[in-house]
């Protein structure tokens, strides 16, 4: 059967490779010159199996009204004139209540935990070079009221798999003396040790390279689907500059791409581009400069990832910006790095901003779309693309070979 994945983000390029071990004939088509050149670009590194929880949270409505007035608030948004951002604000706000949340967090659990699994199988198969290190996370916190909230939810993660202790400040310090700068402001951290890191970016070029060489497997970059050509209930071909794609079946892994694929189609996807940022500061084995440990500055929603020689800072949501670099965000950024870890070299930092393509729920949709019989979908990752992807492209693989799923699909099953 020959299968067209549409899109060579993270998602994509796993995506493609699942199917292509599952012996499918794959295309894999990008309308950028190369794999990961978007959102997979300089994401925050984090593959965070346990920090699922989504954005949608019970506290979080509560918080926005503070975070709209404050200039240095981790969320900005920006109203627009768009019924599409009205309506997934109000599809998030409904999914910020508890029962949701909870609900989604576990669900979610089952999918990071899967794609751990598939990672690190994955890995024995094809060694990969991506600066990949198990080296644990810290959610570092200044307010002990909230440190005593993350207690609650560690206790309640336990539950779920998720392996966490709870650590005073003297404790976090001990852990990661680069955090000496904050130590007079430390409330303590909860430390969770599987965690891991790595670069999105040189995970999804190694699995693209490795892809490339297979026989059954045929990659076209710099082609852009300019739409999905419908006949009765199939698609029948992918359109592209380059002439069209046929296939038996069609894979929209297009990231914020997606939407605009199955518009047409008549589904419109709940997908929203949240707009991060992210700095990349050589640290050259300076251990004072940065920490070891990968770090979350919980209050100021900032994560710290070593990346080989580099240390990725990742933060902000901005909602209804428009692509691109905001210098008076970045300028913050750093202010707020350099509080936390004043010996980074923050003017040797590169800047970069994507977008987390985020369904309100802040769940993927993984399975078949209902707007053709032959179309399927692996999109809507929003901030964990990296950390869910392997997980969701075995997932989508078992669906379209009709096999055992490896875990229940009906949390993620498109609408
Ligand atoms: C600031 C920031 C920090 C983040 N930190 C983390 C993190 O620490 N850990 C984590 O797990 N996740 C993180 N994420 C989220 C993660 O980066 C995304 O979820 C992930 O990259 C999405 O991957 P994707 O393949 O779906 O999309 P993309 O990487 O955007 O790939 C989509 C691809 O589809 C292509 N495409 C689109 N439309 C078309 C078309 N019509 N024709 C052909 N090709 C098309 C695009 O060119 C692109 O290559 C972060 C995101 C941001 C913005």
């Amino acid at each position: 059967m020959r299968v067209c994945v549409i899109g060579a983000g993270v998602v994509g390029v796993t995506s493609a490779y699942f199917l292509a071990r599952q012996g499918y004939e794959v295309t894999l088509v990008d309308g950028q010159r190369g794999p990961g050149e978007e959102t997979s670009y300089a994401n925050g590194g984090q593959l965070s199996y346990s920090y699922v929880a989504p954005l949608a949270g019970p506290g979080v409505l509560s918080s926005v009204p503070a975070w709209l007035l404050r200039d240095d608030s981790p969320l900005r948004f920006r109203p627009r004139l768009d019924p599409h951002q009205w309506k997934w604000c109000l599809q998030f706000a409904l999914a910020c209540r508890a029962s949701v949340s909870r609900r989604v967090t576990a669900e979610m659990l089952t999918l990071s935990y899967l794609s751990r699994d598939v990672l690190h199988a994955l890995l024995e198969q094809e060694p990969l070079s991506f600066s990949h290190l198990r080296n644990g996370k810290l959610i570092v916190y200044r307010s002990h009221a909230l440190l005593e909230k993350a207690r609650a939810l560690v206790e309640y993660q336990a539950s779920h798999g998720a392996e966490q202790q709870v650590l005073n400040a003297a404790q976090t310090l001990d852990m990661e003396p680069a955090l000496a700068g904050m130590r007079a402001h430390l409330a303590g951290a909860v430390y969770t040790p599987g965690e891991e890191v790595g670069d999105c970016l040189r995970f999804t070029e190694g699995l693209f390279e490795r892809l490339s060489r297979q026989h059954n497997v045929r990659t076209l970059m710099g082609t852009p689907v300019s739409g999905l050509r419908r006949s009765g209930a199939r698609i029948v071909a992918a359109r592209t500059p380059a002439g069209d794609i046929e296939a038996d079946a069609y894979v929209v892994a297009a990231g914020m791409g997606s939407r605009g694929l199955l518009r047409p189609l008549g589904q419109d996807l709940p997908i929203y581009g949240l707009k991060g940022y992210s700095l990349s500061v050589p640290v050259n084995n300076d251990e004072a400069a940065g920490p070891a440990i990968s770090v979350t500055d919980y209050e100021r929603r900032i994560v710290y990832a070593p990346i080989g020689q580099v240390l990725r800072m990742a933060a902000m949501v901005d909602i209804g910006g428009g692509p691109g670099i905001d210098e008076a965000r970045i300028a913050l950024l750093k202010r707020q790095v350099g509080d936390t870890f004043p010996a980074l070299p923050l003017e040797a930092a590169q800047p970069w901003a994507g977008l987390r393509p985020a369904t309100p729920s802040g769940k993927p949709w993984i399975g078949p779309s209902r707007a053709a019989c032959n179309l399927w979908m692996n999109v809507g990752h929003g901030a964990l693309g990296f950390t869910l992807a392997c997980g969701s492209a075995a997932l989508l693989t078992a669906q379209m070979a009709g096999i055992q799923a490896p875990i229940e699909p009906r949390p993620f099953l498109p609408g």
